[in-house]
């Protein structure tokens, strides 16, 4: 504070008035991933009076760091300056670039080795990608801070199990969630929890994780697989359970499914005790995280009929095995100056919503004409003749 206060009576005594800025609000960047990435403006411009009187137009502007491919390869600002311009015996001749070039760039460029080749025009070049090679592409991908891909991220989202129990799990890890310990900075009295008889907080941890609630529920699942039930929080408990080999598509389903389904229940116990007239059971919730279960792997798997007990289904989807099955087809050709008319129908249920399609080929089997076109209701026999009879016409 001293110091700043020091600092602060120096800029007075010389007069000295800030430019402010134009352009992007930071300046400078850790570079580390998006989650722990720390974006800051750590440069300030300053003149005083005189500096002002002799250049009135001075403007700060904050470039970013792909601009001193701008600046430098382009030369709009530089009237058509050439890199060869800034170099003086194969390096960077720093005081040229002092002369011309915004001080922000100065240290991006002189850390910027190249092997400078007489005679070759500036090419721009964008030096992130393996390639070398400017493209825009590339500079999206910088520019959009994509996700982390890997680790728990991973496992939260799949196209099979609902937004709501990926998102709630989402924020149950980043403890976005109204407990009453997150409530209370907004004056709410901290209470017990809702799930145990030995009674925690209502807090993320507690309900997730340490509760004894949790545990049971916990144990109970994930027990069989060689996680144990003990575990320091819900994010390792994520990692355990992800370090388990899917041995097929079913047992890597229920993998990712099973810790969203068990934290939706859980939270769904909290809040009707809470909010609701129920007790807490861990038999309904049982009941619920298989019943969840379940469902998601009927409807990736509709064809397994899956039994409906926990350590049934646990057993059996361990030794599910991938069946392929070759069916060999041969399209018999037709005579000279004839067609021939391939059609199928489709149907979600039966009756429900049905399609057309066809294929029309001549007699060495070119496509002259095919089709693919929904029929709204009906049976699979409605289907199969709406294919033949347009086909046909
Ligand atoms: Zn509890």
């Amino acid at each position: 504070m001293n110091k700043s206060l020091e600092f602060i009576s120096v800029i007075e005594a010389c007069g000295l008035i800030n430019l402010g800025y134009t352009g992007l609000p930071y300046t400078w960047c850790n570079q580390r991933n998006a989650h722990a990435r720390v974006w800051k403006r750590l440069d300030r411009s300053m003149v005083n009076d005189k500096w002002l009187e002799t250049m009135p137009q001075t403007a700060i502007e904050h470039l970013h760091l792909w601009a001193l491919i701008t600046v430098l390869c382009y030369g709009k600002c530089l009237n058509s300056s050439t890199i060869a311009h800034f170099l003086i015996n194969g390096k960077w001749n720093e005081r040229k670039l002092r002369q011309q070039v915004p001080p922000l760039l100065i240290p991006h460029i002189l850390s910027t080795s190249f092997q400078h080749q007489q005679g070759l025009k500036d090419t721009a070049i964008w030096k992130p990608t393996e390639a070398g090679n400017f493209s825009c592409v590339s500079a999206r991908e910088i520019c959009r801070h994509r996700k982390d891909t890997t680790g728990i991220n991973s496992q939260l989202w799949n196209k099979n199990i609902p937004f709501k129990m990926s998102f709630l799990l989402w924020r149950a890890l980043r403890n976005k969630l109204p407990t009453n310990e997150n409530l209370a900075n907004f004056g709410v009295e901290p209470v017990k929890c809702f799930c145990c008889i030995n009674q925690g907080w209502d807090d993320v941890y507690h309900i997730f994780n340490e509760g004894h609630f949790a545990a049971h529920i916990w144990n109970y699942f994930t027990g069989p697989m060689g996680v144990n039930f003990l575990q320091p929080s819900l994010t390792s408990r994520l990692l355990n359970l992800g370090e388990i080999q899917g041995k097929n598509e079913a047992h890597k389903t229920l993998i990712q499914a099973l810790p969203i389904v068990i934290c939706w229940n859980l939270w769904k116990n909290r809040c009707s005790v809470k909010y609701g007239d129920k007790k807490p059971n861990s038999s309904r919730v049982k009941y619920m995280v298989l019943k969840g279960i379940l469902f998601h792997l009927n409807s990736a798997f509709p064809y397994i009929q899956w039994p409906l007990k926990w350590i049934e289904v646990f057993d059996m989807i361990e030794k599910c095995k991938h069946d392929v099955k070759v069916t060999p087809i041969i399209w018999k050709t037709t005579p000279t100056n004839r067609y021939k008319l391939n059609t199928d129908d489709s149907a979600l249920h039966n009756p429900g919503k049905i399609g057309r399609r066809g294929i029309l080929r001549n007699e060495v089997g070119d496509i002259i004409y095919a089709f693919a076109i929904p029929l709204g209701e009906g049976t699979n026999n409605h289907a199969e003749i709406q294919d033949a009879s347009y086909g046909l016409n």
